[in-house]
C-alpha cells in the first residue's frame, strides 16, 4: 500500500477511452487531473493576468454579439 494516497487522473485518453494513470492532483472542482491534463493550472494569478482572462471574456462577449447581428 506504498501509493495508498496517490491519486491517479481520471481523464480518459483518445486511445480507446483508456484512463490516464499519471498520477494527478485534486482539483478545485472536485477532478483529479494529472500535469498532461491541466491539474496543475491555478488560473491567473497576477492582476495581469486577471485582467487579461476578464478581457478575453468580454472580447469573447462582443464577437458572440455581433455574430448574432449579423446572422438576423
Ligand atoms: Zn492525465
Amino acid at each position: 500500500m506504498r501509493y495508498k494516497f496517490r491519486l491517479q487522473c481520471e481523464t480518459l485518453t483518445k486511445q480507446g477511452k483508456r484512463p490516464c494513470n499519471a498520477p494527478g492532483i485534486l482539483m478545485k472542482n472536485g477532478r483529479i487531473r494529472c500535469k498532461v491534463h491541466g491539474g496543475y493550472s491555478t488560473g491567473p494569478k497576477s492582476a495581469e493576468g486577471k485582467a487579461r482572462s476578464a478581457n478575453n471574456i468580454i472580447k469573447y462577449n462582443e464577437q458572440r454579439i455581433s455574430n448574432n447581428k449579423d446572422n438576423s
